[in-house]
């Protein structure tokens, strides 16, 4: 009989990921706030809008029509349909409503896609700084990161150069996300196209995590399925929570040559079986629907950021690349580092939390030591009322 202290709680499996740092965030955030302090929330990244009216009604509907039932693990053909039919109008890719699934969240398609790709030993190629989950879904599938820095001075941006030199005989796919989460870095549409040129003539897969295509304010959207040549090694992840304003309903895709959605689709039926019903009625009011929503929402964005990066240049020493997309600034804290005590990037977003009420990100989690991540998915008003805070907790460093 194995004791307690030889006998194991969990898996190795487990052992090798982390709690995301994006929800540990938010978790702490929430129990504060349910304490009453007062915080300004530059957390977790979501949208501070709310869901567009045709959808809610959508939801509702559906759920009076009794949509509560099962469906189709991949998804109901309907709103698989309405995607590729979205994707392919708005970003040029040319998908079956069979190369196409609907999860619980982009996340869970991202997963899908990494389970169902990567073995052990696999190298996937993550560019610097990356989302939280992408390490941690490699490793969990006993692949092997392979880590690939930007530079800071050219606002983060990855280029085909720097994935060429990754590439080993053991890389199994390279990780893109574009706009970049959490620096708002842009790859060049020339960059982009090279990266899936060379996979794809490397037999490497693309996941392309697309969450934020659409806030892309650098220039027209484009997708790594905007060049179908080489669709059979790429994978596309794509998302409602942010085009939409829909993190809490959890609905996202995924675009992938057909027998890799069959691996994805087999993977998900073991766990969540399909996404809502009703939710996925509601998907498909949002990709069927009008898309003004979307325009205006970004239109938003672009405001906010202006006002953020404005802001944070006038606090001494940080120093803020413009971003490009999505919805996050990833400023330079170093000129901090040492001044009242700090030990570092986690240290500061720890003591703006306690001191300043004002919650980030820190940049250990994107991979990065110098950096925090401050999410302008918020109203105007807390956006003032956080920069505030921040230049105030600062000059008394
Ligand atoms: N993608 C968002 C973020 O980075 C949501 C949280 C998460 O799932 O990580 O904040």
């Amino acid at each position: 009989m194995p004791t307690a202290a030889t006998s194991k709680l969990v898996s190795d499996r487990i052992n090798r990921i982390e709690l995301s740092a994006t929800l540990a965030v938010v978790n702490e955030a929430s129990a504060l706030k349910a304490k009453g302090i007062d915080l300004v929330d530059f957390g977790a990244g979501e949208p501070h809008f709310s869901t567009p009216r045709h959808i809610k009604d959508a939801a509702i509907d559906a759920l009076h029509k009794d949509c509560t039932k099962y469906t189709n693990v991949a998804g109901i053909l309907e709103l698989r349909e309405g995607i590729v039919k979205r994707h392919a109008a708005d970003l040029g890719s040319d998908y079956a409503a069979n190369e196409c699934m609907a999860s619980t969240g982009g996340k869970l398609a991202l997963f899908n896609a990494i389970q169902a790709l990567v073995d052990h030993g696999d190298e996937v190629i993550i560019p610097v700084p990356y989302w939280v989950s992408f390490k941690d879904i490699v490793q969990y599938a006993g692949g092997t990161p392979v880590y690939v820095e930007t530079d800071e001075e050219q606002g983060f941006r990855l280029t085909a150069d720097m994935i060429a030199r990754a590439i080993t005989p053991r890389t199994r796919a390279i990780i893109l996300n574009t706009p970049n989460n959490p620096s708002g870095a842009v790859m060049s549409t020339d960059d982009l196209r090279a990266v899936i040129k060379l996979a794809h003539a490397r037999g490497v897969y693309v996941i392309a995590d697309e969450c934020y295509v659409y806030l892309n304010y650098a220039g027209t959207p484009v997708s790594a399925a905007s060049f179908p040549e080489c669709k059979e090694h790429v994978v596309v992840i794509g998302s409602l929570s942010k085009t939409y304003a829909m993190t809490g309903w959890r609905m996202g895709y995924a675009l992938a040559p057909q027998p890799l959605i069959t691996a994805m689709t087999k993977l998900q039926s073991q766990s969540t079986s399909s996404s809502n019903h009703f939710v996925q009625k509601a998907a498909v009011a949002a990709v069927t629907g009008p898309q003004a929503c979307v325009e205006a929402m970004r239109a938003e964005y672009i405001t906010l950021r202006d006002r953020m990066v404005a802001g944070l240049c006038q606090i001494p020493g940080l120093k803020c690349q413009v971003p490009y997309g999505a919805f996050y600034v990833y400023p330079n804290v170093t000129a901090y580092f040492g001044k009242g005590g700090i030990t570092g990037a986690a240290d500061i977003a720890k003591r703006l939390l306690h001191e300043a009420h004002v919650v980030a990100v820190p940049g250990p989690g994107f991979g990065t030591q110098d950096h925090i991540r401050l999410s302008y998915a918020v109203s105007e008003h807390d956006l003032e009322r956080g920069l505030e805070r921040m230049t105030k907790w600062f000059a008394a460093l």
